[in-house]
């Protein structure tokens, strides 16, 4: 009997999984609901359509999205043959022409003997099982219908209809002779405190304050207006509210007592510990659509913060994407329902190239699983492990959507400067990589 899949949406993960599924003999289903029904964001027909910048950002491996997109290469992905196909002068950042990009992608796709396209829109991804295995990468602005079904499937606890991210800052460059560790009031005098605190004074948080007002801001698209009801309050808004409003909110300097003075701070900021390695932290209530060169600038004024690491900017936007730690089994299928798998921004990846990479590892991993193989996953020392890790076992409580950044690799066990460290984690995922791929 031909082996048949589903997928459903021919965005950047659908195109991908679809791509490696098909040319490993299965027969594919794809569904995708563009142009009868479109997204709030989408323009054109096209698969794997960009729908904001033209850019897969760096290409340089020492940064991590360069290093993923090396990998890729590696494993034959689609999405990164047709980027580089259709690539223009960037710098050193991977930008593509995105009309041709994605008319290509769409090429491939149409033309594959495996590949049967469907347009339409999926109202239940459930009715789909009944032809075989079922994936579901439908993006943040998956059809209401389905996200329905998807609530009801994963409950409504863990699916989220919004991003409010705050930054992410990588441990190492946080300063640790300029904050303190302490939880508020509850910390004994034997015990460090859970949370990192940068101590602000009078002076330092009214220019704060004052840079954040005036700042240049990301204007909310219209279909995103509603976060602000839905989710948490941005800092620039509380900040325009008046001086004082983020002194008695997320900059609350009460019950944190900095051991250098016996006191507590006029305001700080705190930083909660991201990932079970340590190696994140991410700074809490600061949820921001200030613009990413402002908060570059802005951040770095705070005590402790003068040469931080920010891995992911503070954003707030429409994101549809599913508590992955709780509701996934390792292959990306559903506990409830393990004939339906779920791929790309979804998830809780961020960006076109992670999206593409989730796409990748759940086509090549279900591809295995109807060819009776077990499932592969790159080591946590490779980019596209470590990626995946945070989507299967990231902090379930708190559980955001991340691009992949350095803060997510297993740390170095051995002593290596800080200034060689990426080096040398380069160097480790490359030597790893390579072991996995030729196992593979
Ligand atoms: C407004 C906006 C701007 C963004 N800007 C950037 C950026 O600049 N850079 C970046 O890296 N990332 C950006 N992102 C994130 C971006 O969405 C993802 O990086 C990426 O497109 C997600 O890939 P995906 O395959 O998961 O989903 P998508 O690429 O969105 O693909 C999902 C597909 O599913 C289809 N679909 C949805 N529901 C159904 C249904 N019921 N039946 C059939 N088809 C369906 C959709 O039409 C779509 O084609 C942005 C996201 C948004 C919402």
């Amino acid at each position: 009997m031909t082996k048949r899949v589903s997928i459903v949406g021919a965005g950047l993960a659908g195109s991908e999984a679809a791509w490696q599924l098909a040319n490993r003999g299965v027969a594919v289903d794809l569904y995708e609901m563009r142009p009868a029904t479109n997204t709030p964001a989408h323009r054109t027909e096209n698969f794997a359509e960009l729908v904001c910048s033209n850019s897969f950002r760096s290409s340089e491996p020492v940064s991590a999205v360069g290093l993923l997109k090396e990998e890729l290469r590696k494993l034959g992905s689609l999405i990164l043959d047709v980027a580089d196909a259709t690539a223009v002068p960037a710098g050193k950042a991977l930008a593509v022409d995105r009309e041709l990009f994605a008319q290509e992608v769409t090429d491939r796709l149409c033309t594959h003997p495996n590949v049967f396209i469907h347009r339409e829109e999926v109202l239940s991804a459930t009715a789909l099982t009944k032809n075989g295995p079922v994936i579901l990468a439908t993006g943040p602005l998956t059809s209401p219908a389905l996200a329905e079904e998807l609530r009801t499937l994963t409950h409504s606890d863990s699916l989220y209809f919004y991003d409010s991210l705050a930054p992410l800052i990588l441990t190492e460059s946080i300063d640790m002779d300029k904050v303190f560790r302490a939880g508020r009031y509850d910390v004994s005098e034997t015990e460090v405190g859970d949370y990192i605190n940068c101590p602000m004074d009078q002076e330092q948080y009214d220019a704060f304050v004052a840079a954040v007002v005036a700042s240049e801001k990301i204007e909310p698209k219209d279909f995103e207006k509603a976060i602000y009801f839905e989710g948490c309050m941005p800092i620039e808004v509380m900040a325009e509210r008046g001086p004082l409003t983020l002194r008695f909110g997320p900059m609350k300097g009460k019950g944190l007592t900095d051991p250098r003075t016996g006191r507590w701070p006029y305001a700080v900021v705190q930083l909660r510990q991201d990932n079970r390695m340590g190696t994140v932290y991410n700074m809490v209530g600061f949820q921001t659509r200030m613009k990413w060169g402002e908060q570059a600038k802005i951040l770095r004024t705070i005590p402790g913060l003068e040469n931080a690491e920010i891995l992911r900017y503070g954003a707030m936007h429409r994101n549809m994407y599913v508590n992955s730690p709780t509701v996934l089994n390792e292959d990306h299928s559903l506990k409830v329902l393990p004939d339906i798998h779920l791929a790309g921004q979804m998830t809780g990846v961020e960006g076109y190239l992670e999206s593409a990479a989730s796409g990748f590892f759940v086509g090549t991993t279900v591809a295995a699983k109807l060819a009776g193989k077990a499932a592969q996953r790159p080591p946590l020392t490779t980019a596209l492990g470590a990626m995946l890790n945070h989507v299967l076992h990231g902090n379930a409580k708190q559980f955001e959507p991340q691009n992949v950044n350095w803060g997510l690799f297993l740390p170095l066990t051995e002593d290596v400067p800080k200034s060689q460290r990426k080096e040398a984690m380069l160097e480790r995922a490359r030597t790893e990589f390579q072991r996995f791929n030729q196992k593979t």
